[in-house]
């Protein structure tokens, strides 16, 4: 209980810090315009991850990696996407366990449906399909890469993740989608600073080999980490190039480029969105 309560006050404490500071520059390069970051808020949730002998193995800050499968290669081209209906949506089973409250179920249904209004995802009720998500509150925030067959856990601890863009980050990498900062073509969009990272943090900066879909690199993603995830040192651990002042990883929803990756890797039709909608229309959800 005494945890709970640590963890809880860390957050809070953090977030109303964030709420009554002001500050002219905007260039979001203090550490402490982070606090708020999609990967600001998974460290936190994450930060006691692996002392539970249930948790999974969880790389990357939040990808849960499946026993024997050492990788976070990408799988969409081994079968992991989720399947499409003839009526062109892909529909994704999902539960949400009784543990949420119902102020949570209600941030993360519409989390699910804010997939809906700009890509042919569609989360529906599980019934009797035999994959499907089950969202929960376990320890920290994480989720499998795509599509794992049968049941498959997305955990959204009650402390510390259940807010919109965490709940969007979380279910991108249920659709198959890694983190922006570890794409293929990184390192001609940021620099990574290994030396102010973690010691044994390492691994959340490697490399993948990712089907990057014809898409833009995207600082603005909510698959981004921020300036200063996993930092020893309050030092940057993820510098933009060439501009080193350009705001990284502070989505509070999904971006242009992310609705487009989605619409691209399902294929989803462009007459299944409505005439007030564009593919690219970030401001629409
Ligand atoms: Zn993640």
């Amino acid at each position: 209980m005494m945890l709970l309560t640590v963890v809880l006050c860390g957050l809070l404490c953090s977030t109303s810090q964030t709420l009554f500071k002001k500050t002219d520059e905007n260039t979001g390069n203090n550490i402490e315009d982070d606090d708020f970051s999609v990967s600001t808020l998974l460290e936190k949730a994450n930060a006691n991850l692996g002392k539970n002998l249930n948790d999974p193995l969880v790389m990357f800050g939040d990808i849960a990696v499946p026993t024997g499968l050492q990788n976070a290669d990408p799988c969409t081209s081994r079968g992991c996407l989720w399947n499409k209906n003839q009526d062109g949506n892909v529909y994704i089973p999902y539960r949400i366990s009784n543990q949420f409250s119902q102020r949570e179920k209600n941030i993360i249904v519409s989390g699910l449906e804010s997939f809906h209004s700009s890509t042919c995802i569609r989360f529906r009720p599980h019934q009797r399909e035999r994959d499907f998500v089950n969202i929960q509150s376990q320890t920290g925030c994480w989720s499998f890469v795509g599509r794992r067959g049968g049941e498959q856990v997305v955990s959204l601890s009650r402390t510390g993740c259940v807010f919109h863009q965490i709940v969007q980050h979380e279910l991108l990498h249920a659709l198959g989608f890694n983190h922006e900062q570890t794409r293929s073509d990184r390192d001609t969009h940021v620099r990574i600073l290994l030396e102010n990272v973690i010691p044994g943090q390492e691994h959340n900066f490697r490399k993948i080999n990712t089907n990057n879909l014809g898409t833009p690199y995207d600082y603005n993603s909510v698959m981004h980490y921020g300036r200063f995830a996993f930092s020893r040192n309050r030092e940057p651990t993820i510098v933009p190039i060439p501009n080193p002042n350009v705001e990284i990883g502070r989505a509070t929803q999904m971006s242009s480029a992310d609705i487009l990756r989605v619409n691209r890797l399902y294929r989803c039709n462009s007459n299944h969105l409505t005439d007030k909608q564009s593919p690219s229309g970030n401001e629409l959800i």
